[in-house]
């Protein structure tokens, strides 16, 4: 028996004699095996009284809890960052901690640092920095800061306690003095790099900070090889000093704005926080003045504050432009989004004036369709780390504009949400907090100005700039492309933007579009989230609460998409009229990975009829025979298509959109919900065997 496949597009003349055709027998060495597909999914992390089945935190949840006040002087001329930092450590859990173990990021500069010797290839080692430089660590006994024991290894150090730290309410107090140079380009995330007006500064994992001590592994102590972070909440009180000519724009709330802004500044900033249109705090024609400063000469402290946070960071220079809009929050309260950038940032094509309505839209957006923002401020700040983002504040490439820019801003400020409120372990399970973030990216760029930035099509998100659901075929197709439940440190660099961000974030999408719908879908990643907030998610528990909340079991899923890089291969392998004058239409699943579909007949009046074929076609069957009424003669028989929507339709009307289009396949629902455009189905094929 032979195959003939071919493409939907050229069936029209085939199709006329399509009763012709007899369904062949599927091997009996098919890839898709029911029993494999099907079996029950074991969750890495066990129900227990602290994470519950339904994937919430369980009735003994507990996390630990981190305080820092941070003291720090930052010197332009030696490129230094020096500080003292106070830890108020708290342990809620049930056990007795014996030592702590701490982050050193900076270390992961120096020439000896493991991460040298992961990435493709060993960077140069001109660049590097000597790391931290650990003056002092110490402990509050009797009142009295006494050293005590401590070892580094790479970007870790584990203090060594004295007397073991009480479980379920032993309290400490911990004091590090340190200093380290600030790395330049190098830095990646944290860096200084010059401008015409003077250098900037982006400040980041420049303090001691806890590592998280959980009910999963204890300590994780994973170092900083490249992945990111994985950090326990709490308040971080912080003061930096510099020269007096530099601006600081920092995570949280400025608490002593009328020491270091002058008093046309702070009018401004005044003026800004009840408008919904952007107010220059700071012009471009005031950054060379001496007058847009309070005092000349000397230095000046900046103190800021945030609360319920895992990290802050900040950027300083004498350079900036600096404006700020009004932010609307659903419950009526309102914060401020911020960008600070050099004047090289509005130059050319560079349009960072409009960050800050970026900004003003991706929190107000996502407060509205999530959770609320919690913080006081949203800050762009415009540097060479590129795109990288911290609690409250994001460093973004600095020069860009339009498209660009709006989705560098989405995505960098969209991480406030997945990770800073939702604090999974981007250290082991970056697709939780890129794959999610991207996820909401897109749908954000559908509700910006009536679409204006749709499709979002960028290095991480259907690069291409076509149909998502083809781009993502050639990595499922890939056999070395590694499953999204992968160590992030273990991903190659050529497939973290396909698998981390965009196969994590098309699973969320064909979650939504087409396997639950968008009702059932937002209520349970909306339970997700808030059930998450502030504490310290793992991949069981949003397994768990997608399964429990949206009411389905999607062990498959899970399976196929996320622990392994299964392919879905769908076929028609046979049409034919029974005596009864219906339409028997075979169908067989050829791989491994299910999915919802639906195939559509047309008839020779050109009437249509659309079937749903669910996956539980697929528990029993490697084939089926769908009974498809009609007396008229199919002309042609196959997936369904996408429809194009209306352009520049809203978001409200774009769920109507969804709702439509779940009920279509899962390329055509892509087409309605998400990219204005028609779109070719994933490998549902058409095969017919000659009879
Ligand atoms: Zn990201």
């Amino acid at each position: 028996m032979k195959f003939i496949t071919r493409s939907l597009h050229c069936l029209a003349g085939l199709l006329v004699a399509i009763a012709a055709y007899a369904a062949p027998p599927v091997k009996s060495d098919a890839q898709f095996k029911p029993l494999q597909t099907f079996a029950p999914f074991q969750f890495q992390h066990p129900v227990n009284r602290y994470r519950s089945a339904n994937g919430s935190p369980g009735p003994d949840y507990w996390q630990n809890r981190v305080d820092y006040q941070i003291e720090a002087t930052l010197d332009p001329d030696s490129k230094t960052l020096s500080g003292t930092v106070l830890i108020d450590y708290a342990n809620q859990s049930p056990d007795a901690l014996h030592s702590l173990w701490l982050q050193l990021d900076q270390n992961r500069y120096r020439t000896d640092a493991r991460s040298n010797f992961t990435r493709d290839k060993m960077p140069e080692l001109e660049n590097h920095t000597d790391g931290y430089d650990i003056k002092s660590v110490e402990l509050e006994q009797g009142g009295a800061f006494k050293p005590v024991h401590y070892q580094v290894s790479d970007t870790r150090m584990r203090v060594d306690l004295p007397d073991a730290l009480a479980p379920q309410s032993g309290k400490l107090r911990l004091r590090i003095t340190y200093s380290y140079t600030l790395p330049g380009r190098f830095g990646g995330r944290t860096d200084w790099y010059n401008t015409r007006n003077g250098d900037v500064y982006e400040v980041a994992q420049w303090f001691p900070r806890l590592c998280v001590y959980d009910d999963l592994r204890g300590w994780d102590t994973l170092p900083f090889l490249n992945s990111e972070f994985y950090l326990e909440y709490g308040d971080i009180d912080y003061r930096v000093t510099v020269p007096a000519d530099m601006i600081l724009v920092g995570s949280g709330e400025l608490v002593n704005p009328q020491e270091v802004l002058t008093a046309t500044q702070q009018q401004r900033l005044a003026k800004a926080r009840k408008s919904d249109k952007t107010v220059m705090i700071r012009s471009a024609a005031e950054v060379t003045e001496a007058s847009s400063r309070p005092r000349q000469g000397g230095t000046l402290t900046w103190h800021f504050r945030m609360h319920d946070t895992r990290d802050v960071a900040f950027g300083a220079s004498k350079a900036y432009v600096w404006d700020a809009a009004r932010i609307n929050l659903p419950s009526g309260k309102t914060a401020m989004a911020m960008s600070a950038y050099p004047v090289e940032s509005i130059e050319g094509d560079s349009r960072w004036q409009d960050s800050t309505q970026f900004v003003k839209h991706t929190v107000e957006y996502y407060s509205r369709r999530w959770l609320e923002y919690p913080w006081p401020n949203a800050i762009a700040e415009a540097g060479v780390a590129g795109g990288m983002e911290y609690p409250g504040i994001v460093f973004d490439w600095w020069k860009l504009g339009g498209k660009k820019l709006y989705g560098l801003t989405t995505h960098e400020i969209g991480h406030n949400w997945f990770p800073m409120i939702v604090g999974s372990n981007e250290r082991r399970d970056a697709w939780m907090d890129e794959g999610f973030n991207t996820f909401v990216n897109v749908r954000a760029t559908l509700d910006y100005d009536g679409g204006k930035f749709v499709p979002k099509s960028d290095s991480e998100y259907a690069p291409g700039g076509g149909n998502p659901v083809e781009e993502i075929l050639p990595t499922l197709a890939d056999p070395d492309a590694p499953p999204i439940l992968t160590r992030p440190d273990a991903i190659a660099e050529k497939y973290r933007h396909p698998v981390t961000y965009f196969k994590a974030a098309l699973g969320m999408v064909l979650l939504r579009e087409q396997i639950l719908g968008p009702e059932r879908f937002d209520k349970a990643f909306r339970q997700y989230i808030e059930a998450w907030a502030f504490k310290h998610p793992s991949p069981s528990d949003f397994f768990r609460t997608m399964d429990s909340a949206a009411g389905e079991d999607l062990s498959w899923f899970w399976r196929g998409w996320y622990r392994h890089n299964w392919q879905f291969d769908m076929a028609v392998t046979g049409v034919r009229h029974d005596e009864s004058g219906q339409l028997a239409v075979t169908v067989a699943n050829l791989d491994k990975l299910v999915l919802p579909a639906t195939l559509q007949i047309e008839w020779s009046d050109g009437s249509k009829t659309r079937v749903r074929i669910p996956v539980a076609t697929w528990l029993q069957h490697h084939q089926f025979d769908v009974m498809v009424p009609g007396d008229k003669k199919a002309v042609s028989v196959g997936p369904a298509q996408g429809r194009r929507p209306e352009p520049a339709i809203t978001e409200q009307r774009r769920d109507d959109a969804g709702s439509l289009a779940s009920l279509l396949d899962p390329a055509s629902a892509l087409a309605g919900a998400m990219q204005e455009r028609a779109m070719p189905p994933m490998r549902f094929r058409v095969r017919l065997s000659r009879a």
